[in-house]
């Protein structure tokens, strides 16, 4: 597919989604990682349906907790409909890893030497009309006087090349930590799971891509939640989770309950 630069067919859809994006609240939800679904045209990157389930093609759980956060806090929110493998819409085009040839302990024969047109492809028909979907609310909400603070919802795997976590939940930042602060100083006071500041991963992981790009660069509070996946697994799991992040949010922004 290197002389095609159309790489979603009509049987893929958009690569985006909005949901509640009417609503009144001042938080903008993110899911970057949303689903393990690749474009047909992709076929299976090479890899067994193992590999394809697992955390590296996407963030099992976070779009359940996203869309019960979403009610809970009249929040829009926007997410991705394509495998991070196709391409991380967390990672700019010229990140490595927007395209990973290898995630933890896989290897992705489909991304391996990809030739400069099928990253182009991808990143035309997957990262930009995602960047540009959230930009467009950003600014929309902008120019109808509204606040936004954005919040982006992901998971983490419980066992990382062959190491056991016990962070349960990460309160990411990159150089505005105000609403990680305060989120983290509730989490504290709450003592019901184990919350810590910029784990299992930080800025210097490279994962603070949409929090730079749509929170900094527009001033506006922002922060990325990491859940351990296991406590997500199904609906019970993503409610409790979702009414605890909430709950830290509406407390850190005193957003009445
Ligand atoms: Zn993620």
């Amino acid at each position: 597919m290197s002389d095609d630069l159309h790489l979603l067919t009509a049987e893929d859809g958009l690569p985006v989604s909005e949901t509640n994006i009417g609503a009144c609240g001042d938080v903008l939800l993110i899911c970057e990682h949303a689903s393990r679904r690749l474009p047909e045209r992709l076929g299976s990157l090479g890899l067994d349906a193992e590999a394809l389930e697992a955390h590296i093609a996407w963030d099992p759980g976070a779009l359940g907790v996203a869309l019960q956060m979403s009610k809970t806090l009249d929040a829009g929110l926007i997410y991705q409909n394509f495998s991070r493998l196709a391409y991380d819409c967390n990672r700019p085009p010229e990140a490595a890893d927007a395209m990973p040839a290898r995630s933890e302990i896989y290897e992705i024969p489909g991304n391996a030497n990809l030739p400069e047109a099928d990253r182009l492809a991808r990143t035309e028909a997957i990262y930009i009309p995602f960047r540009d979907a959230v930009s467009r609310r950003i600014a929309e909400r902008k120019a109808q006087g509204r606040d936004t603070v954005l919040v982006t919802i992901h998971s983490f795997t419980p066992v990382y090349n062959g190491a056991q976590r016990d962070v349960e939940v990460g309160i990411l930042h990159d150089a505005d930590s105000r609403l990680a602060d305060q989120m983290l100083a509730f989490a504290e006071k709450a003592r019901r799971y184990r919350v810590r500041r910029n784990e299992p991963y930080g800025p210097a992981d490279g994962v603070t891509h949409t929090l730079k790009l749509h929170g900094l660069a527009n001033g506006l509070m922002n922060v990325m939640i990491e859940v351990r996946n296991d406590l997500i697994r199904d609906e019970a799991g993503q409610e409790v989770m979702a009414g605890f992040l909430a709950g830290l949010i509406r407390e850190s922004l005193s957003i009445p309950a």
